[in-house]
């Protein structure tokens, strides 16, 4: 589904993604742990366009990307993000979050668009929270509606940027619950977290980078209990 080819980003002289290479099977969830400053965000946002990458090629659904005469936004409409810090437009409803961009981008009509809105929040237990603001939610409220405004756009793969990271720690757990779901559906997900356990129990390959690398690759169970380089090892016996 994608295929990313020697993807190198440059910010001024600081290289910041080296070369990357790496192919996404539809269906698969992907997870990408490594040190802070590895290029963990710059590799999705590359993924997703928000960055230029400096050179190389992303290929997504036999289109490259990379082609300037790309449509950005047909691309961003088929491949969701969902960030550390929710996003959620402050001066709307729930609802009207959820709607927006099935209504503006993708010319749905408001009556489809809120039928599907109200199925994805009742998906995610929200039900109730049509008509709130998002500054009346949990955080951990507003990160699954942040997924259902993802979803509304009926996306084949999902990137999530620490998706967790910034709740208390007793909302982690319902935000994973819905991310869990998601992957159960065969939902393609791209995901950066430092959640070991999801990893472990939802990932069908981790990859760990490094210095805008990524140094190695596997399946959970073999990444966490064999890592092979020692820049793997060290920073495993720092978060497990
Ligand atoms: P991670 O998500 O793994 O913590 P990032 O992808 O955010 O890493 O950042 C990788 C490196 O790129 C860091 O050194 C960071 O300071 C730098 N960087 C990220 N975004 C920018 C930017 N917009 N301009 C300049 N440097 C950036
Ligand atoms: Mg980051």
């Amino acid at each position: 589904m994608i295929k990313v080819s020697n993807l190198t980003k440059n910010f001024g002289k600081l290289t910041v993604l080296k070369s990357i290479n790496e192919s996404i099977k539809k269906g698969e969830v992907v997870v990408v742990i490594g040190p802070s400053g590895s290029g963990k965000s710059t590799f999705l946002r590359c993924l997703n366009l928000l960055e230029e990458p400096t050179s190389g090629e992303i290929n997504f659904e036999g289109t490259s990307i990379t082609d300037k005469s790309v449509n950005i936004n047909l691309h961003r409409e088929k491949m969701g993000m969902v960030f550390q810090q929710f996003n959620l437009f402050p001066h709307m409803t729930v609802l009207e979050n959820i709607t927006i961009a099935p209504i503006k981008v993708k010319g749905i009509c408001k009556e489809e668009a809120e039928k599907t809105s109200h199925r994805l929040l009742k998906r995610i237990g929200l039900s109730d929270k049509a008509q709130s603001y998002p500054n009346k939610l949990s955080g951990g409220q507003k990160q699954r509606i942040a997924i259902a405004r993802a979803l509304a756009m009926s996306p084949d793969v999902l990137l999530f940027d620490e998706p967790t990271s910034a709740l208390d720690p007793e909302m982690v757990g319902e935000v994973l619950d819905v991310m869990k779901e998601l992957a159960s559906e065969g939902m393609t997900m791209v995901v950066v977290t430092h959640e070991m356990g999801f990893a472990r129990e939802v990932a069908s390959r981790v990859l760990f980078m490094d210095d805008g690398q990524i140094v190695e690759q596997n399946t959970p169970s073999q990444l966490f209990s064999h890592p092979q380089h020692p820049r793997t090892q060290d920073f495993l016996s720092k978060v497990l």
